[in-house]
């Protein structure tokens, strides 16, 4: 069981964690959940400039990569959809359709894009002719659409969901194992800026994405003791390629299928940074992507006022132009409380006080918002230690949330040890029916072997086979 009290890095009881979400997400005003659609949230300015800058990571990412942006169409023929039996199978029971337009029936039905192969995958066909067209590398952030039957929760399970997704085609398998491998060196990168420390698991063959060959599910442990995917890196082999018709000629002029891979991320992420961040005073954003990353607050009293003002503003003149988020605070009648209140709610990374002392003593106080220590500096320093502090809270809280999930992955040699809200590390010998027998009996999910492989000695939890491989066994959130 969890404490009752939100604080970070600590496990929490599931219930409280719930109400807790829900309150800071509204609090620190990044979406509104009143829109009449259930699991269709509002993304509010400061919840949308998050994701933007997240967004941003990621495109400079891409670019760097070799990836070309587009945008593809919502809607999808039915038709089209039905041409991978698997991934049907997979996503029959959450797709969206659009049957009518107007007041006619439409001959061929439409759907709203549950994610983007089968919008993709009939034009690749076009644009793939020869060897040369290889590899064809796209990405594209959209909203894409899922019947959600579970109860929704803001970021992590929506109806709606804000969705990144690369798609690649190439000549060979082993180009293809290639382009996982840069995607993980992708993701690595990320979860550094975002703070998000995870497990590259290779999902087992009953819970990898419809029509895939494998899947690495990227997972990030949440407070509650349950496992999160924030992202899935997919590789099809000619899966979809056959499905589709999606050839290339070789040099020696012989057709040929193109490997295909993708590489999938979503607002989850944020959903992720909330969770395991944050704590009773509200959200703790990561500096790389918070959409303010210091506020300046004037506390004046009455005194000085004017003068305090101005030196707030030369702060933020100087912090603005070195390329940092800043704004004041200059709110007239609220007390400074409920400023620090507001920014703390808010998870904004550094809070710089100014008041009559800091004035006389043409100083700065420095207040960081993952442990609240203040600091004082002179103000000639205040980018130079503005940019230190925001690359030690990066490492902090990455830290800090990678020992969290160190402390909870531990071993079991037993079905009955497996009673914990934690990460489970079991011997598996990788069949369906023991992994089955495994995952009813202790009522949770094997999501896979470390993608990179790992030693491992010890029996299959549930055969006694001594060759077994180390899963990781846990609930989903
Ligand atoms: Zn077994």
């Amino acid at each position: 069981m969890g404490n009752e009290k939100k604080e970070p890095y600590e496990m929490v009881d599931t219930q409280y964690y719930s109400e807790w979400y829900n309150q800071v997400i509204e609090s620190s005003e990044l979406t509104d959940k009143r829109y009449p659609v259930k699991g269709m949230n509002i993304w509010r300015p400061y919840g949308w400039k998050l994701m933007w800058n997240i967004d941003s990571e990621t495109r400079s990412h891409m670019r760097r990569t070799g990836h070309h942006e587009v945008k593809f169409p919502l809607l999808i023929p039915e038709d089209e959809f039905q041409k991978e039996a698997d991934h049907i199978k997979g996503f029959d029971d959450e797709v969206y359709w659009v049957t009518r337009a107007g007041r006619n029936e439409l001959d061929i039905p439409l759907l709203l894009r549950p994610t983007s192969e089968t919008a993709m995958y009939p034009v690749f066909d076009l644009w793939v002719r020869s060897h040369a067209d290889l590899p064809l590398k796209i990405f594209q952030m959209v909203d894409v659409f899922r019947y959600e039957t579970k109860q929704t929760r803001a970021f992590t399970r929506m109806r709606e969901i804000h969705f990144f997704e690369a798609h690649t085609c190439h000549e060979t398998s082993e180009d293809a194992e290639e382009q996982i491998r840069e995607d993980l060196e992708i993701m690595e990168d990320l979860s550094r800026k975002l703070c998000l420390p995870n497990l590259e698991l290779k999902r087992t063959e009953w819970d990898k994405f419809p029509g895939a060959e494998y899947t690495v599910g990227v997972d990030s442990l949440l407070p509650t003791g349950r496992l999160l995917q924030i992202a899935g890196i997919h590789q099809y082999k000619t899966n979809f390629a056959q499905a589709y018709d999606i050839r290339y000629e070789d040099v020696e002029g012989e057709h040929r299928f193109v490997h295909q891979t993708t590489y999938g991320m979503s607002a989850r992420l944020i959903g992720a940074i909330i969770g395991i961040h944050g704590d009773e005073k509200g959200i703790v954003l990561p500096p790389a992507v918070a959409p303010i990353q210091v506020r300046i607050i004037p506390i004046t009293y009455g005194e000085k006022e004017s003068e305090i003002l101005d030196y707030c503003d030369d702060l933020k003149e100087r912090l603005g132009s070195a390329g940092f988020r800043v704004d004041i605070d200059d709110r007239e009648d609220v007390r400074p409380g409920s400023k620090f209140y507001d920014s703390e709610m808010k998870g904004i990374p550094i809070r710089v006080d100014i008041g009559s002392q800091e004035l006389e003593q043409k100083s700065i106080t420095l207040v960081r918002r993952d442990h609240g220590d203040k600091k004082e500096y002179g103000h000639q320093e205040v980018v130079e230690r503005v940019r230190e502090e925001c690359e030690a809270m990066e490492e902090d809280m990455y830290s800090k949330a990678e020992d969290f999930l160190q402390k909870n992955m531990v071993d079991a040699e037993d079905l009955s040890d497996i009673v914990e809200e934690k990460v489970y590390r079991i011997g598996w010998c990788g069949s369906r029916g023991c992994g089955e027998n495994i995952e009813e009996s202790t009522d949770r999910h094997i999501l896979g072997t470390l993608y990179q492989g790992e030693e491992y000695q010890g029996k299959c939890l549930n055969c006694g086979d001594e060759n077994a491989d180390a899963a990781y066994l846990c609930k989903k959130e």
